[in-house]
Parts: C-alpha cells; sequence; structure tokens
C-alpha cells in the first residue's frame, strides 16, 4: 500500500505543488500592518481560512512577520509564556534573544524521507530534558553564530540550488529546510524573516518539541510543509520530571493535532528505559486514535547524556526488551512506521 502520509512534500519535489511558504509571500491580504494587535490577529485567522484576499495587499507572510516581530515584545511563543520583552534585551526561560545558529549542515541521519536535509540548529530550547543528547547546544543559548536573514536565506538558496552529489555529501542539495535546535521555537520571527528573503521550491520541516502556543501555532499554518515532532511523554508528571514541560498532555497532543490539519506529519518517539508502560504505551495509542496519515518513528537511539544519571530508571542504555515491546505495540495499533 502506497502511503499518502506525505505525499504533498513529495509533489513538492517533483515540481507539482509550491512550498506553503512561497504561496504566503504570494497572497495579499486584507491587512493593515500598523493595526493593533487585536485587528491584525483578526485579520490574520480570517487569511488562513481563506478570507480577507486583498490583491496588492501586505502579504500573508508580511503579516505574520509582523505578528511575530510584536510577539517578541512580551514573548509568548512556547508556553512557558514568560512575557519577557526580548526586543529590549530581556531574557526569558529559554534565554534566546537573537537568533544563533548552533551548527547548519547537510544531515544524512534523520528519516529517510528528508534526507539529505539541510539542518539548522539553533542555540537554546524551551526544555530542560535531563537526558537531553543535544545539550551542548540546548543549555547554551548565547553560543553559536548570529546571522541576518538574508545570509541564511542564501544558504538556502545555495542548498536548494546545489547539484545532488557535492563534495562528500557536504556542498550537495538538500530535500528540504529542516529548523531545530534546541528547538526553533524561540526563533519564529527570525525564520519568518528568513522566508522572506527566500524564493527556492524547498519544502520547510519544523522539527520541534511542539510546545508552542496556539498563536505560535497559527503563525506555522501556512508556512510549514511537514512537522517532524517529538511526542515524548504519556503523562503530565513523567514530563515535569525529566523535561520540566509542565502541562505536557495539555500542550503537545493539542498542537499535533492542530499540526496536522494544516501540514504533514512525521512523529518521533524516543523510547527511554522504564517508560513504555507510562510514555510509550499512552503516546502512541493517543497517535493512533486521533491521527490520521502520520508517520511515526519508534526510536531506540536513547543513550543517558547530560544529567541523565541522576535519574535511576534512564541511567542506562534502552534494553532489546523495552524495544522490541515498543514496536510491537506500534504495529499493533496499527501505526506507519518510518522504514
Ligand atoms: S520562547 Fe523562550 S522567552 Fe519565549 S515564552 Fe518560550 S521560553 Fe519564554
Amino acid at each position: 500500500m502506497t502511503s499518502n502520509a506525505l505525499k504533498r512534500y513529495y509533489e513538492i519535489l517533483d515540481g507539482d505543488e509550491k512550498a506553503k511558504y512561497l504561496l504566503a509571500k504570494q497572497r495579499g491580504v486584507d491587512a493593515n500592518l500598523d493595526d493593533d494587535d487585536d485587528a491584525l490577529w483578526r485579520a490574520h485567522d480570517k487569511a488562513i481560512r481563506g478570507a480577507a484576499e486583498r490583491p496588492g495587499g501586505p502579504s500573508l507572510l508580511d503579516l505574520k512577520m509582523e505578528l511575530g516581530r510584536r510577539m517578541l515584545s512580551e514573548c509568548r511563543l512556547c508556553e512557558r509564556r514568560c512575557l519577557a520583552d526580548r526586543r529590549n534585551g530581556e531574557k526569558g526561560h529559554c534565554g534566546v534573544l537573537e537568533a544563533r545558529v548552533s551548527t547548519d549542515f547537510l544531515h544524512m541521519g534523520e528519516e529517510p524521507d528528508i534526507v539529505p536535509s539541510y539542518t539548522v540548529f539553533f542555540s537554546g530550547c524551551t526544555f530542560n530534558c535531563v537526558f537531553c543528547q543535544n545539550w551542548d547546544i540546548s543549555t547554551m543559548p548565547g553560543s553559536g553564530f548570529a546571522i541576518g536573514p538574508k545570509d541564511m536565506a542564501r544558504k538556502i538558496e545555495a542548498r536548494a540550488r546545489a547539484p545532488s552529489m557535492g563534495l562528500l555529501g557536504l556542498t550537495g542539495h538538500a530535500r528540504n529546510v529542516n529548523w531545530v535546535g534546541g528547538e526553533p521555537t524561540s526563533n519564529l520571527p527570525f525564520i519568518l524573516e528568513v522566508l522572506n528573503e527566500c524564493i527556492a521550491n524547498i519544502p520547510q520541516v519544523w522539527n520541534s518539541n511542539m510546545y508552542l502556543t496556539e498563536d505560535a501555532m497559527s503563525l506555522l499554518d501556512g508556512i510549514v510543509d511537514v512537522y517532524l515532532t517529538d511526542f515524548k511523554y504519556g503523562n503530565d508528571r513523567c514530563a515535569l520530571r525529566l523535561s520540566n514541560a509542565p502541562n505536557y498532555m495539555s500542550i503537545v497532543p493539542r498542537n499535533h493535532r492542530l499540526g496536522r490539519a494544516h501540514a504533514e506529519m512525521i512523529i518521533r518517539h524516543l523510547v527511554l528505559p522504564g517508560h513504555v508502560e507510562c510514555c510509550t504505551r499512552p503516546a502512541l495509542s493517543w497517535i493512533a486514535d486521533n491521527l490520521q496519515e502520520v508517520k511515526v518513528n519508534v526510536m531506540a537511539q536513547y543513550r543517558p547524556e547530560h544529567r541523565a544519571r541522576e535519574f535511576a530508571e534512564i541511567s542506562r542504555p534502552l534494553g532489546m526488551a523495552d524495544y522490541r515491546k515498543a514496536i510491537e505495540l506500534a504495529e499493533s495499533l496499527g501505526l506507519e512506521l518510518c522504514d
């Protein structure tokens, strides 16, 4: 049976569809960018529902960029809702001010559908996972390099236009742009500015913990082609204890529903040692019960990094028995697993 989970993504790769951000750049909307926040959000909500077209008006992407900039004054990009005035140097929980890129390269180790993937790792994160495998990036929001939207866009354009076989894969063609970290959420306004400078028909992949607010999710509607998500936990207690993420089950499942309503989706679930019953089972069951046509990657590559050794059950690598149980569960639920 042919999968429909990434149908539109492949149509973009074949040149039969346009990346959503290009459509958002082309669509004029009925909005005045000097209006107050409420009026702009109303115009945006109408626009993403397909109404409020105005040829010659600001583009839908212009409107999203203006709303994103304003959100930085009282930051509520993620559900920590710090209300920090990041435009004036006030740091919130993630510690991110300007966007800083820890590293960017052509990733060959992601899911087969998306490699080679031009992966941009932002410094800083909205979570504090004790087992973070990228802790050197996520816990240091001031690390990496600052880059302007135009220069970032130039890198993307170069990746989109490069020949398939570059030098050792280092300079080759990317099938998509993969925004990750740390966490991309803190950098959403910057990413919108970058896309405003791009013209390449290249899919946008949002690689995230999905702890965004509904407003931030709404800004991604019409921009993201594929969500590449982490669905880590199956209950609030484990999420709070291991990622310092309150109300996980009220937020992350909601955002999976919202994201799936406007884009395609690959969901990652990293199996944690000793968490098959409390996390893997409810997380995979929720996906099976609530989301249609998504791909699921049940991941075995857990290793005790960062502060994991302070937590008894995750202070060891994942055992084969736990992983086998997770795969059997996913198969019994009828989930479409990644190759
Ligand atoms: S993105 Fe950072 S500053 Fe903004 S609400 Fe989240 S943690 Fe706070």
